[in-house]
Order: structure tokens, then sequence, then C-alpha cells
């Protein structure tokens, strides 16, 4: 295990922001993290554990330790005609692991392909993508509690999933080093296909039988040409929430936009559209000083230039207070900020 000292971040954050970390150190097996966390650069100082760098902002260089996860492996804990319990190592990168399931016709995460980053930060914020979550298919989350060193798992039920949201994001951030993540998938074919995009894209394909190879591929097909590849213009997805907001309010706003997206929940509730929202107050393809907003999709924030991140984080308090002014709506952030 070699800690480094005064280490760049660049490369390590999709924003591609080149700020500096005081100590850098990368983590390849369980036992280096136990014996990294009985050290003093440890214990001395703020910690960070990042994966694929594709959630967080970096406002300024951090002043403590980044540990960057490289545990690997997959392994199968039990299967049947049925179903097949998988248990894979966090660092593992998340769409090479949807590749390798399709690869089996293991079905349930296709709809989330190309989604960047480790399979240790998806339950994170229970990534989602096309109707499809991923606590959908988890059943357990291992980890390693980081102020006592002791091996700690959680059922499904104890993440408290919500809409990009679990404890690791809430009520236990920084306590838990996940280790590794438990996924039930199908070995039944079955196809979420609810989301108007795909089944606009399988038809444009011209897919003559549905499968989850055909579902992965129309997916990758969307998103590349949709979203902004972080190789090309730094970026961390959508930087904000769909906000879910009460039906009466629902039904005022509609009065006055007639034409706004919007999804009603099971719960009565109504989803809205981030990404409108900001476009309806002038923001999409708006272009500051080394920044802005990205010209297709309003609900992801761009970096072309800048060396930490504190302008993108003051345009997103000003696309927050606007969106607020307008429609009377508090947009919260998706983005891990540092
Ligand atoms: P990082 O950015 O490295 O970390 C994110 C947070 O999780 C940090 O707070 C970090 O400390 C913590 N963390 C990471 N690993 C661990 C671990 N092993 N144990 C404990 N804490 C950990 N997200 C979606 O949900 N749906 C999408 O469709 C989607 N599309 C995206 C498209 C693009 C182009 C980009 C750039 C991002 C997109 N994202 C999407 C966001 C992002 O890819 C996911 O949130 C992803 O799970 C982040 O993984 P990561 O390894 O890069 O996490
Ligand atoms: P889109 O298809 O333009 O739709 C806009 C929003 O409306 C989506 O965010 C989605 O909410 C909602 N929506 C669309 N069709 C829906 C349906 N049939 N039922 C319920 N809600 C519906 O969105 P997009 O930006 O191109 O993204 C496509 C998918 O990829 C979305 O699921 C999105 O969440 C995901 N994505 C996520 C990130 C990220 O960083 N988190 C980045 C890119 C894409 P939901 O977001 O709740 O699905």
């Amino acid at each position: 295990m070699h800690i480094e000292t005064n280490a760049l971040l660049k490369p390590y954050n999709t924003f591609g922001l080149a700020v500096r970390c005081k100590y850098f150190v990368e983590i390849r097996t369980l036992e280096s993290f136990k014996g990294l966390i009985q050290t003093t650069i440890y214990r001395d100082h703020p910690h960070l554990i990042l994966g694929g760098g594709s959630n967080v902002l970096f406002t300024r260089d951090f002043d403590g330790l980044v540990i960057i996860n490289r545990l690997k492996g997959i392994e199968i804990v039990s299967e049947n005609d049925n179903e097949v319990v998988l248990r894979v190592a966090s660092g593992e990168n998340w769409h090479q692991f949807v590749l390798h399931c399709i690869d089996n016709n293991w079905c349930g995460i296709e709809n989330l392909s190309l989604i960047p980053g480790t399979v240790g930060a998806a339950p994170m914020q229970n990534i989602g993508a096309y109707g499809v979550e991923v606590k959908d298919v988890i059943s357990q989350v291992h980890t390693i509690d980081v102020k006592t060193g002791d091996e700690v798992s959680f059922t499904n039920e104890e993440c408290a999933f919500g809409y990009r949201t679990s404890i690791f994001k809430t009520t236990h951030k920084n306590r838990f080093f996940i280790t590794s993540v438990e996924f039930t998938l199908s070995k039944v074919p079955h196809f979420n296909t609810s989301y108007g995009a795909i089944r606009q894209k399988l038809q444009e394909m011209d897919v003559q039988e549905l499968s989850i190879k055909a579902i992965s591929d129309a997916v990758i097909a969307i998103r590349s040409e949709k979203l902004p590849n972080p190789a090309e213009i730094g970026n961390a997805g959508s930087f904000f929430k769909n906000p879910t907001v009460e039906k009466p309010f629902f039904d005022q706003l509609q009065k006055q936009y007639p034409g706004i997206p919007h999804y009603p929940q099971p719960d009565g509730k109504v989803k809205l559209a981030a990404g409108w929202l900001i476009e309806q107050c002038g923001w999409k393809g708006k272009t500051f000083d080394g920044y802005g907003v990205h010209k297709n999709q309003a609900l992801v924030l761009v970096n072309y230039s800048l060396t930490a991140g504190q302008p993108i984080y003051e345009l997103s308090e000003k696309i927050i207070s606007d969106v607020k002014n307008t429609f009377g709506i508090e947009l919260e952030r998706e983005v891990n900020v540092y």
C-alpha cells in the first residue's frame, strides 16, 4: 500500500477538475483497507472513498486522504433454474458488470447500461434509469465500518432505498465502505420498456424479438446520442434530482403551464422533469467562463476548462433559486459536493 502526497485528482473525477488531495491511495484488498484505517494519516485526516468519481463535484482541493476503490471479483453465491445470486466486489466497473450479466442471460439490470462508475457506488444513490432502479435486484450490501473496522452487512430493507438515495447517502454517509454487493438476477426473461425513448429506439433499430441485449443496445444508443461523454466534456450526469410534488400543487402548475411533462407516481404524487423546469428558466446551453449548462440536457452541468468546481456550485445555486422563484419548486442536488 503506497500513500502518495499532493496527488492530482483530474483522472479520478468525470468533471475533469484538476484539484489535488493531500494524500492518495488505491485499495486492492480488504486487508489493505483494514490496515489503512489503523494509520495515523487515515485517523488524523478527513477521508473520501471514490469509485469512478462520476457523481462528485470538487469545489476545491481535498485537504485529506482520497481512497480509490480497486476491489475486484464476481462470484456466484447460488443459483437455480429461475435466478442467480451474485456477489460482486465494489470496485468492479458497473457497465462491464451489466455486460457480463447480459452475456450470461441474467436479467434485471439491462436498463442500467452505460451508467459510469463502480458497483460499490450503485447502492449509494440507488442508481436508476429508464424505469429500473438497482434496489430492485440488490439483496445485500456488505461493508466495513470505517470507524471500527468491523464487517457489517445490510439487507435490502435496511438500506432504506428511495429515489436516488439510501442510508449510505443520508444517515450513514461516510460511515461505511461498501466492499461488495449481492444481486439476485432472473434467468427468466422479463423486460421493462415503460420509457417511450426505449420503445422508439427499439423500433428504429428494427428489433423483431425483444431481448435483454436489444434493450441494452437501445439504452446505449440513446445515452450515447443524448448525454455528453465525460471523456470529451467534463460532467457528472444529472446534477439535480427530478422533483416530486403533491397533486393539488401540480394541478395549479398545469393550469399555468399546460405543456409541463409529468409522471403520476403510485403514491398519488406527481414527478416532474427537472431538466424541463431549468430549460423554461432559460439556462439550457448557457456557457460561462469555462463551464455551463449542457446544450441538449439542461439537467447536466458541464466543465470545459475549470480547475476547481466552485463556479459550477454557484451556478447550481442560481439555478435552484431561479426554479424556486419561477415554479415554487426547490430542486435538490444529486451530485455529492466536496
Ligand atoms: P463516485 O463518484 O466515485 O462516488 C459517489 C459517492 O459515493 C461519493 O460520495 C463516494 O464517497 C461514495 N462512494 C463511492 N464508492 C463507495 C463505496 N465503495 N463505499 C462507500 N461509499 C462510496 N446515475 C444514475 O443513477 N443514473 C444514471 O442514469 C446516471 N447516468 C450518468 C451519466 C453520466 C454521463 C454520468 C457522468 C453520471 C451518471 N450517473 C447516473 C451518476 C453516476 O454515474 C452514479 O451515481 C454512479 O453510481 C457513481 O459511481 P462512482 O463509482 O463514479 O461513484
Ligand atoms: P428523459 O427520457 O428526457 O425524461 C425526463 C425525465 O422524465 C426523466 O428524468 C424521467 O425521470 C422522467 N420520465 C420519462 N419517461 C418516464 C416514464 N415513462 N415514467 C416515469 N418517468 C419518466 O430523461 P433523460 O435525461 O434522457 O434520462 C433518461 C433516463 O436515464 C432517466 O431515467 C434518467 O433518470 C436516467 N439518467 C440519469 C442520469 C443521472 O445522472 N442520474 C443521467 C442521465 C440519465 P427519472 O429520472 O425518474 O427516470
